[in-house]
């Protein structure tokens, strides 16, 4: 039998979770919520998913907008599983006692604290420490591409020390009224959360990040060292290491993929989901070992880079797969990307 899901929020990262689930063997996408009429809306009904009010929104402004409500979010919850909340920053926290009183499990986002959850998860990372669990985090875009990374060389080669100054961009797309439009905004929080919150996946890991935001809305670039314990044998080695690792997804020099515009743009002729990048990228011109300092270069699509993390968060406490390899390559390959 399938495990049945809903999706809480239909924005940015909730219609993208919403797809993702839709094509899964073993999910089934009972339904999604809205506050109010918009496009996402709409494009929820004409996929056919079952819309319903959430959030204290208005029913007369569906019918008015001529949108079909199939109920409201409390109904819904009373269908399915587990929720996957993907509502804005912090209003998961308060939708969690909706989930308790529903009885069902829910997945939150990284935008709200660990707190919310028994655990946080990432899908390389920590896969065994959320099975079974009732409610679990996906940490946030940065979180979830240092994580990736951590998973690839700390097995391997051992971390010794991490820094890492996250490129973060400004706004996501749609985000007209974000910015900065001109500028660098240093983040005066020195180190960031964001070591602390990779840290919620791996507890010993010695890492400390900064970070600066710029005028892009396409991708975050995270500029990395690490000291490592041991010296891989060149930076082939660590080359292959990502390439054989699923959610990485390594650039030639030869396809002149220089940055974040071009990366998006292989995206877009790739036509995956809403053509996005779901991988960790890394350029093999953006990688170089002196020895046990590794320094490498990787982008983060920040809109699209915990959908499959949603996936595996699922089915890691509803006990659906032997481990983590076998999830991620059945989310991968329903989604269309590399398996493994
Ligand atoms: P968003 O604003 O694009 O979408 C949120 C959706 O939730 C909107 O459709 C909004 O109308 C709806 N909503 C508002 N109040 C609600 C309520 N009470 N109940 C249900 N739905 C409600 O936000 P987003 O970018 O998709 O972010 C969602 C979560 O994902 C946040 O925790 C965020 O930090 C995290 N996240 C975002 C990104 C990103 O770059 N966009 C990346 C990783 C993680």
């Amino acid at each position: 039998m399938k495990v049945r899901v809903a999706v809480n929020g239909f924005g940015t990262i909730g219609k993208r979770v919403a797809d993702a689930v839709a094509r899964q063997p073993d999910l089934e996408l009972v339904g999604v919520t809205k506050t109010r009429p918009s496009f996402e809306a709409r494009r929820a009904r004409e996929k056919g998913y079952p819309l319903y009010l959430a959030g204290g929104g208005k029913r007369s402004e569906f019918e008015s907008a001529g949108l079909t409500l199939a109920g409201t979010a409390e109904e819904l919850f009373a269908k399915v599983d587990v929720v996957v909340d993907a509502a804005p920053d912090k209003v998961g926290r308060e939708n969690r006692a909706l989930y308790e009183k529903a009885g069902v499990r829910a997945v939150f986002q990284g935008g709200e604290k660990a707190e919310v959850a028994e655990a946080s998860f990432n899908a390389l990372g920590n896969f065994e420490v959320c099975r079974g669990k009732r409610f679990v985090r996906v940490v946030s875009c940065n979180t979830t591409g240092l994580a990736r990374a951590a998973a690839v060389l700390a097995p391997a080669w051992g971390i010794g020390h991490w820094e890492a100054t996250l490129v973060r961009r400004g706004a996501d797309p749609a985000e007209s009224k974000k910015g900065p439009i001109n500028g660098i905004l240093p983040t005066f929080q020195l180190p960031s959360h964001h070591g602390p919150d990779v840290r919620t996946i791996f507890p010993d890991l010695s890492i400390a990040t900064t970070a600066v935001v710029v005028p892009t809305t396409l991708m975050h670039v995270h500029v990395n060292h690490v000291r490592l314990s041991r010296a891989p044998a060149d930076a082939a080695a660590v080359l292959n290491a990502f390439r054989r690792t699923p959610r990485f997804h390594v650039f030639a020099p030869w396809e002149h993929a220089d940055g974040t515009p071009q990366v998006m743009e292989y995206a877009r002729d790739r036509g995956i989901g809403f053509n996005d990048m779901m991988e960790n990228v890394v350029w093999e011109a953006g990688v170089r070992l002196e020895e046990r300092d590794l320094y490498f270069f990787q982008a983060i699509h920040q809109e699209s880079i915990v959908v499959p993390e949603n996936i595996d968060a699922i089915r890691a406490m509803f006990d659906l797969a032997p481990d983590a390899k076998s999830s991620i390559a059945t989310t991968d390959r329903a989604l269309g990307l590399a398996v493994h």
